[in-house]
């Protein structure tokens, strides 16, 4: 029966295929992007469908192998095994897949070909393939596809060779059955299957020719041939007799209504006692047999030729292309011409040319033709006009055959056979449409991705760069997958170079000729000529020359100036991808780097990090970086554009310089062209962080320049490297030098390793455990906050002082093979993003998920479980509550397990949060055990707190020093943590990288923070140098110019630190006091029109800054001595530190001042702990200040009792007191702050709980002076002013737009170099903002029209920008902020340009909005003063504020819990419209949420929670 349908050829093609093979190997253009095959042979693979010739298990395997990864390497090993192997591709990959495609012919394998471009397909390469001895179909439509597929796979089974079918994807095709499985059945010789199935070969090289024949046998096939006998058959290998061609084969002509007379056997070749190779004949007998079984059964007849048309005709088509069914219908309509088609072995093509026929006509469909006469044409002439059959032969005339629409085959044959019918038919005309509609362009094109290197080449060598084979030029005729190629690149960089040395004789001869109008032309050729081979000094002239050449008239000059490119010793370079490292493009580079000429490689490898252990390892690439270097004479750089910018520079201008040739592999991680560069960015950190991908730089002449030979630009070597280096016995001498590189080099990476590690870890404790007697209990945790963590360590300690043999493991680290050995078995998971494991536990839920034979009959186990009941504000999420703690109950119980207790729930909204339900599970534990009745159990020791850590710390020095010194961690000891924050340092981990660094048993990439002091964030131009190279030599070559007005470095390691801590101070900075619960950086209003006033302002934030700095001199000692100073505190041991301001355990929280000048909010005075808003006397000058306290951002989600709060006013302090207020303030909060609980230790909670008022005499206590009446004052906003202004000096200030306060280098744009160049000339100062952005300040008018070119060169005066985006700012979040729940700084700016169109299109392109996002509730960026806010609550969701009032005066509010991208759009989107249409004249965004009701006002802190937009949904468990 025939059930199904099939709607397109490569549908019928991937089902055929499948079912007639082990192995298919499914050809995409990349993993992630399908293919026309790759959706059914998934949906097949699936549904587990069986295969009729599938060997073992039945179900055949698919290979997804990308397109240009050498695809038919991947059919090696498989075949050689004895698997029958298919192969679905593009036409695109014969080409560069010619080299071996002779190795598969002695082995059935099929490749199906979908010839492209799709509409309008070319049949070049099907041509270029025909000399490789492979046996060519071809089909025409959905139903040949499928006949052809069965003849194709029937054919190799029954001949041992290698098929290729090929064909055009045709649209208007209608859809038909799934095959006949009777058909299938007899076409497929299983007999000779099974055969070919039992026999391995015997392993050889992967490229080398391993011998094989194909054999047949004498024997006879008996084949049943039905009434309407009629076969076809195709092409032979090129090595035997001439006039074998290609040939095509083609439509049916089905019969419906014919019978179908069964078969009776098609005999097995390989049954045969006598074997010998297949001959031509014999494919010819067996296709003919395979369409004969075909007409039996479907009754479709096919044959080896088709001839339509009278016998008697004397002129003939012959077609090769995809509209020989356009002509043959035309011709069946047509009486009285005569027509015949295709090619095929001479004789037989001979014998079914009809005597009569003088003039035979070749259309073929080849697009890029280049040669005077086509393939086929040659070959058909040749078999025609040969041998016997040339007496009395067809006259052969070739013609190109363009695109042939259905409406005009009529017009095109009778132009065709005009031509035929005159005496001397003209050759080589062409018929149809010769240019393909650009829609349908079979062009290979730089992925977007790829700009990014050359934009950089294009920076690095403008003029003189020569890119020899770059796809946007044009090569009349020539495939760009030929001009792609390396060897083409290599020939036409030679004939450039010959070129040049020829314009430069020509040059020589004329600058002596007399052959100019004046002598000036020769003159400067004549300077040019002795530098001519020198680049920069050549470049330099090229200039002038062309200019006195243009004005010299001559016909000289203008010869000169045609060629004009030629002045340059240009830089030549060839760009290649990772297909180059496959053996197809290998030999091309291997000529490149053979001829040892000055031609620079780029080879861009853009497989994703993630691919790679995917990769099958029998087609693995070479690494030709390292093929490179064992050539010895190669400059060699491996580089990554997304993980280190200025390392590719290096190494492109070291390429350029080197006189040799020089490759630089680039690595460019992508799944699909229009990859994020986010994705782009963490792919690239993977790889180059575990040594995949490291960078580096080889010279092999380095030594001999006294320079070294290998630079190591990244942390780790991979393997293979490693093993060069040690033979280049470079390692060692490297290591000597280096001798960090050897504990990087030594590292071992892998599962196995993980495997070995947990192994390790559980028996070590299992020993520890021995020696106690009570039953064992294992307790296992994942946790993401430590919250699971730390109920786990502490039920363990019970458990252990209750007797039990007690084991406390991650369920990561947990060998899960002992799991079945467990007697009582205890599980404690939080919950994490949508409903999901923690990190740590994810790998061992999947693996007790999936496990199909793990036994839990004796094991007794509990869950406890922790997540929030009301994360999830929509009722279709709630059973993401507690979700992870849940599935493991379930599925343990389902695996056979008994339970000690019923899980446990814990609730952050319960009143003690997850502690409520945890004090009512744990006894059960104890009394399901039999434990619960214990006496004397010892009083378990407090945790421990901050507090204490600050108490024990002696004066913040804790174990930091010792902790430096220890090289076997990159991480210090969690109180050093705690400690290091004072001294401005915190310790991070990369985020991006934590779970592939999990996976292969390595610590997490940590990495330290430094957070410089910088009060009012004014600095020269010296220390901005020196801050840049600090960023480029410790940390991670980026800077942040953070929102309280500092500089902060991210990714120093531990062993850099002290250096980095050194150079700051260097660059008389400090971070002492940058972090921890002390006062930190004072902050000021930039001002950059009022410099006078912004120098007292900025006077007195130094003043109260130095005021309030902590005493300690733990910091000169731990960081500013030398290593090998005797380690002593100041004033020798004896005498202890002191902290007159502080005490020994300093304060509750951290403390924050800032200082606004009205009418400027740019600090948001109203979010610090002290916030001062300078007054002006009368006398113009700065008198004093308004003080607020009690502003505070951070909040805790889900907890009511946390809020932001704005700061209360105080009142008025005069100038030469406000240190002493701010003191005060301080104290008070030193003595009353919260210390027990942190979340409720901030200023903002102490001035709620005691009362303003209260609060304000305590201070004035201290004082002992009164506080004066506020003065008025008005703020307008709280963003920065960005451009040109002028202050009262008549001085020069430029603010510049710096993105979320990130200075980095792209290809697009390198901002942090313009600003270094600029600093470098700059002789006022650099002013920090505190919404993250920078001003230039001071710059004289004189300096003025320098400072302006530097910038235009450097784009740095980029202003132009929607009033949203310079309104906005972000977070650093992901992938350092330990705390992060979602990304900020790297998405806030994408999520601006999705909403760019709608306010453009709304004209509020130039509205200032105030937009912030956070990647948690930490707040750095100060969000919930904004208008419309984003704080991260989970990878991918925010919660939604709206209201803040737009110079910061007024809170924001909830709006929306937990939503993501598309919703935050449904939502703004809209209001951003209608705010455009209704607003009232001068109307904020957030004013007009709160008017139209969207939003009710948040009027103080402690109302933030009240009237929020969505209340959680009552909860239903
Ligand atoms: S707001 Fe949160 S995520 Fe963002 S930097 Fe601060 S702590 Fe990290």
């Amino acid at each position: 029966m025939v059930v199904g349908s099939v709607k397109t050829p490569e549908e019928a093609v991937a089902r055929i295929a499948y079912l007639s093979s082990d192995v298919v190997i499914s050809v995409q253009p990349s993993l992630s992007n399908a293919s026309a095959f790759s959706a059914k042979l998934e949906e097949l693979l699936s549904s587990g469908v069986k295969g009729v010739l599938t060997a073992s298990n039945g179900v055949p395997e698919i290979q997804t192998v990308r397109q240009n990864a050498d695809p038919l390497l991947s059919a090696f090993q498989p075949m050689r095994s004895g698997k029958l192997v298919s192969v679905t591709a593009t036409s695109s990959i014969l080409l560069p897949s010619i080299p071996h495609l002779y190795k598969i012919i002695n082995y059935p394998v099929v490749i199906h070909v979908s010839l492209q471009p799709s509409e309008f397909p070319d049949y070049s390469e099907i041509t270029s393939i025909r000399q490789t001895g492979l046996i060519l179909l071809q089909s025409e439509s959905t139903q040949e596809a499928q006949d052809m597929t069965i003849a194709a796979h029937g054919l190799a089974v029954k001949t041992g060779k290698a098929v290729v079918h090929f064909f055009a994807s045709s649209s208007d095709d209608s859809e038909i059955s799934n095959e006949d499985a009777l058909l299938l059945g007899r076409a497929l010789d299983r007999a000779a299957a099974r055969t070919y199935q039992s026999g391995k070969i015997a392993s050889t090289s992967l490229y080398a020719d391993d011998g094989v024949v194909a054999q047949t046998s004498n024997s006879a096939a008996s084949v049943a041939v039905g009434t309407n006998g009629h076969t076809s058959g195709l092409v032979t290998p090129a090595s035997e007799a001439s006039g074998i061609e290609p040939s095509s084969n083609g439509t049916s002509t089905a019969d419906e209504n014919s019978t179908r007379p069964s078969l009776t056997s098609i005999s097995s070749l390989h049954d045969a006692i006598e074997s010998r190779p297949i001959s031509s004949d014999d494919i010819y007998k067996h296709s003919s047999t395979i369409f004969e079984v075909i007409k039996q059964v479907t009754g479709r007849s096919y044959s080896v030729f088709e001839y339509t048309g009278p016998r008697n005709a004397d002129v003939a088509l012959f077609v090769f292309g995809s509209t020989t069914g356009l002509f043959r219908s035309t011709i069946t309509r047509t009486a009285g011409d005569d027509y015949s088609r295709r090619p095929w072995f001479g004789a037989k093509l001979a014998e079914i040319v009809p005597n009569s026929i003088s003039k035979i006509a070749v259309l073929e469909q080849i697009m890029n033709k280049t040669t005077k006469w086509g393939p086929l044409f040659l070959d058909l002439l040749t078999c025609l006009r040969t041998g016997a059959a040339v007496k009395g032969a067809p006259v052969v005339i070739g013609r190109q055959l363009g695109f042939i629409t259905p409406d005009t085959p009529r017009q095109a044959m009778r132009g065709v056979v005009q031509n035929l019918k005159f005496r001397s038919p003209v050759q080589n005309l062409s018929v149809g449409l010769e240019d393909v509609p650009t829609n349908a362009g079979h062009k290979i094109s730089q992925p977007a991705v790829e700009a990014a290197y050359m934009k950089i080449l294009d920076q690095l060598f403008g003029k003189r760069l020569h890119i020899a084979n770059s796809l946007d030029k044009s090569n009349a005729g020539i495939s760009p997958t030929i001009t792609a190629s390396p060897e083409y690149g290599y020939g036409s960089l030679l004939a450039r170079m010959e070129r040049r040395q020829a314009f430069i004789e020509k040059v020589e001869k004329l600058a002596k000729s007399n052959d100019f109008t004046t002598r000036i032309p020769a003159e400067w050729l004549s300077r040019w000529l002795i530098v001519a081979d020198d680049e920069a000094k050549s470049a330099a002239l090229v200039p002038g020359i062309i200019m006195r050449l243009s004005v010299d008239g001559s016909p000289a000059a203008y010869d000169l100036l045609s060629d004009k490119a030629l002045f340059y010793k240009e830089s030549h370079w060839l760009i290649g991808s990772d297909a180059w490292s496959y053996d197809l493009g290998n030999s091309g580079v291997h000529h490149v780097i053979a001829s040892g000429k000055n031609i620079n490689m780029l080879v861009i490898d853009s497989q994703p990090y993630s691919e790679h252990a995917v990769a099958n390892a029998s087609r693995r690439k070479k690494d030709v970086g390292l093929y490179a270097m064992n050539f010895g004479n190669a400059f060699v750089a491996s580089v990554a554009v997304y993980s280190s910018y200025t390392q590719v520079l290096h190494a492109m201008l070291e390429a350029d310089k080197f006189d040799g040739p020089s490759v630089v592999v680039a690595y460019l991680p992508y799944n699909k062209e229009d990859d994020s560069p986010l994705t782009v960015l963490q792919e690239t950190k993977k790889a180059v962080d575990i040594g995949y991908w490291p960078l580096y730089r080889w010279n092999p002449r380095g030594e001999e320049e006294g320079e070294k030979n290998f630079s190591l630009d990244s942390e780790r070597l991979k393997q293979e490297l490693q093993e060069f280096l040690k033979r280049e016995n470079h390692l060692s001498q490297l290591v000597k030098r280096n001798p960090q590189f050897a504990a990087n080099l030594s590292g071992s990476y892998g599962t196995e390793v993980r495997q070995q590690q947990k192994r390790k870890a559980k028996d070590a404790f299992n020993k520890l455990l021995e020696g106690l007697s009570g039953p064992p209990l294992t307790i296992l945790f994942a946790s993401d906050g430590g919250n699971a963590e730390g109920l786990a360590q502490r039920l363990g300690r019970r458990g252990k002082a209750r007797g039990l043999k007690t084991l406390v493991l991650a369920m990561e680290d947990y060998p899960i093979e002992d799991l079945s050995t467990e007697e009582n078995l205890v599980l404690i998971t939080s919950t994490a993003g949508q409903g999901e494991f923690p990190q740590n536990g994810r790998n061992f839920w999947e693996t007790v998920k999936n496990s199909t034979d793990l036994d839990l009959a004796t094991v007794n186990y509990t869950v406890f479980a922790l997540g929030d009941s009301h994360y999830w504000p929509r009722k279709e999420d709630k059973h993401y509550y507690n979700k992870p703690g849940k599935d493991l109950d379930k599925r343990l119980a389902d695996l056979g397990g008994k339970k000690l207790a019923n899980t446990g729930l814990g609730d952050d909204q319960d009143p003690d949060g997850y502690q409520t339900a945890y004090s009512e599970w744990e006894p059960k534990l104890w009394k399901a055990l039999g434990v619960d009745n214990v006496d004397g159990l010892p009083d378990e020791p407090p945790p421990i707190t901050n507090e204490d850590i600050k108490i024990a710390s002696n004066f913040l020095r804790g174990t930091i020093a010792e902790g430096l010194k220890d090289e076997s961690t990159g991480a210090i000891s969690a109180s050093d943590q705690q400690l290091t924050k004072f001294h401005g340092t915190y310790m991070q981990d990369d985020r991006d990288l934590r779970d592939e660094r999990k996976a292969q048993g390595l610590e997490p990439s940590y990495s330290f923070m430094i957070r410089c002091r910088l009060a009012s964030g004014v600095a020269t131009p010296e220390q901005w140098i020196k801050m840049d190279d600090i960023s480029n030599e410790f940390g991670n070559r980026t800077m942040k110019l953070t929102t309280r007005q500092t500089f902060q470095f991210h990714g120093v390691i531990k062993r850099k630190l002290k250096s980095t801590m050194q150079a700051i101070n260097k660059a008389l900075m400090t971070t002492i006091a940058a972090c921890g619960d002390v006062n930190r950086n004072v902050m000021c209003s930039s001002l950059p029109q009022h410099s006078a006033f912004h120098a007292q302002a900025h006077e007195a934030a130094i003043l109260i800054s130095n005021h309030l700095l902590p005493s300690t001199t733990a910091y000169h000692e731990i960081w500013l001595t030398d290593d090998d100073d005797k380690k002593v505190q100041v004033a020798g041991d004896a005498v202890v530190d002191h902290e007159p301001l502080y005490g020994p355990t300093y304060l509750p929280r951290k403390f924050k001042i800032t200082i606004a000048i009205p009418p400027h909010n740019d600090t948001d005075v109203y979010a610090h702990d002290i916030g001062l808003i300078a007054i002006k006397g009368e006398d113009g000058k700065l008198s004093g200040f308004n003080v607020l306290a009690g502003g505070g951002m951070g909040v805790t989600h889900n907890n009511k009792k946390t809020y932001p709060r704005t700061g209360s006013m105080l009142g008025y302090a005069p100038l030469d007191k406000i240190r002493f207020v701010c003191e005060k303030i301080m104290l008070v909060q030193r003595d009353n702050g919260d210390r027990k609980n942190r979340k409720h230790a901030r200023l903002k909670y102490t001035i709620d709980d005691m009362g303003v008022e209260v609060f304000k005499s305590k201070v004035e206590d201290l004082l002992t002076w009164k506080l004066e009446k506020s003065r008025p004052f008005k703020f307008d906003s709280n963003i920065d002013t960005f451009g040109w202004q002028k202050d009262e000096n008549g001085r020069n200030h430029f603010t510049f737009f710096i993105e979320n306060g990130r200075i980095e280098d792209t290809p697009e744009f390198p901002m942090k170099t313009g600003l270094r160049e600029i600093a470098k000339v700059h002789k006022g100062e650099f002013r920090l903002t505190g919404n993250q952005h920078l001003i230039l300040s001071g710059v004289e008018d004189a300096d003025l029209e320098n400072m302006r070119d530097l910038m235009a060169k450097h784009k740095l005066d980029n202003i132009q920008f929607s009033g949203l985006r310079l309104s906005s700012s972000a977070c650093v979040a992901f992938p350092t902020c330990g705390l992060a729940m979602a990304e900020s700084e790297r998405y806030l700016p994408v999520l601006i340009s999705k909403l760019e169109g709608i306010l453009e299109e709304s004209g509020l392109h130039h509205d200032s909005i105030v937009m912030r996002m956070t990647g948690c509730p930490n707040g750095c960026a100060r969000p919930w003063l904004a208008e419309v806010a984003f704080v991260g609550k989970a990878y991918g969701a925010y919660n939604m504020y709206l209201g803040g009032g737009y110079h910061g005066q007024r809170l924001n509010k909830l709006y929306r819990s937990s939503i993501k991208e598309e919703e935050i759009l449904e939502i703004l989107k809209p209001l951003f419209k209608r705010y455009a249409l209704e607003r009232q004249d001068g109307e904020r965004f957030g004013d007009f949420c709160i008017r139209i009701g969207m939003i009710k006002p948040t009027t103080e802190g402690k109302t933030f929670h009240d009237d929020v937009a969505e209340e959680d949904a009552e909860d239903e468990e």
